[in-house]
């Protein structure tokens, strides 16, 4: 576990400065971030609670957050932070290196961002109710959202059996090649 201001911490943020070009020593609190955050209700740690972690050597905890997992990747962060810290592309790179350790996350985000990733680069596109299923299958959440799906679905709003969009294999090859650089990236 890296804890604290160790050595292994310093490498750490050493090798986030290289991966993102933002250095989390540079943020002085303001708080910007958090403030402008349409996702931070959701999270455990607020933006700026997470840049504080970083900063003082907390990575385990800030790699098995909801933050992370749960940031929409919208940049509101970034365009506000007076530092010029690139704080969206920190979280997404955590969450890249969250995925590359294994890392145990919270509130079955890994399931949905694996089921996600899976259902696009299968069929080149979102197949909603396909996604759907697969997600409350694999969460064991069996009913989340039926309410809302199963009208969707009589109503015909979302296909049942997926079809594959033109260039489907395309995205595939292209998904499979950014997850093999996203974990060569991470490790
Ligand atoms: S906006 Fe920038 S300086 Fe302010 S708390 Fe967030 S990361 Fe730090
Ligand atoms: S990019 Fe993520 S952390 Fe930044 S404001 Fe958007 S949701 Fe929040």
């Amino acid at each position: 576990m890296i804890r604290y201001d160790t050595q292994e911490a310093a490498e750490f943020r050493e090798r986030l400065l290289q991966r993102v070009r933002a250095d989390v020593t540079a943020c002085y609190q303001c708080g910007n971030c958090s403030a402008g955050c349409p996702a931070a209700f959701t999270f455990d740690y607020a933006p700026n609670q997470v840049m504080r972690m970083l900063q003082v050597g907390l990575v385990d905890e800030v790699l098995k957050s909801s933050a992370v997992q749960l940031c929409v990747q919208c940049l509101t962060c970034t365009a506000r932070c007076p530092r010029n810290i690139d704080v969206a592309g920190i979280f997404e790179d955590l969450k890249m290196v969250a995925v590359a350790r294994d890392v145990q996350v919270p509130e079955d985000a890994a399931v949905f961002n694996r089921v996600f990733l899976e259902n696009v680069a299968r069929y080149g596109r979102l197949a909603e109710a396909f996604m759907l299923l697969r997600y409350n299958m694999l969460s064991k959440h069996f009913l989340n959202d039926a309410e809302l799906g199963l009208p969707m679905l009589t109503k015909g709003k979302v296909e049942v059996l997926p079809k594959k969009a033109a260039g489907a294999d395309e995205v595939g090859r292209i998904y499979r090649k950014a997850m093999g650089r996203a974990k060569e990236k991470a490790s």
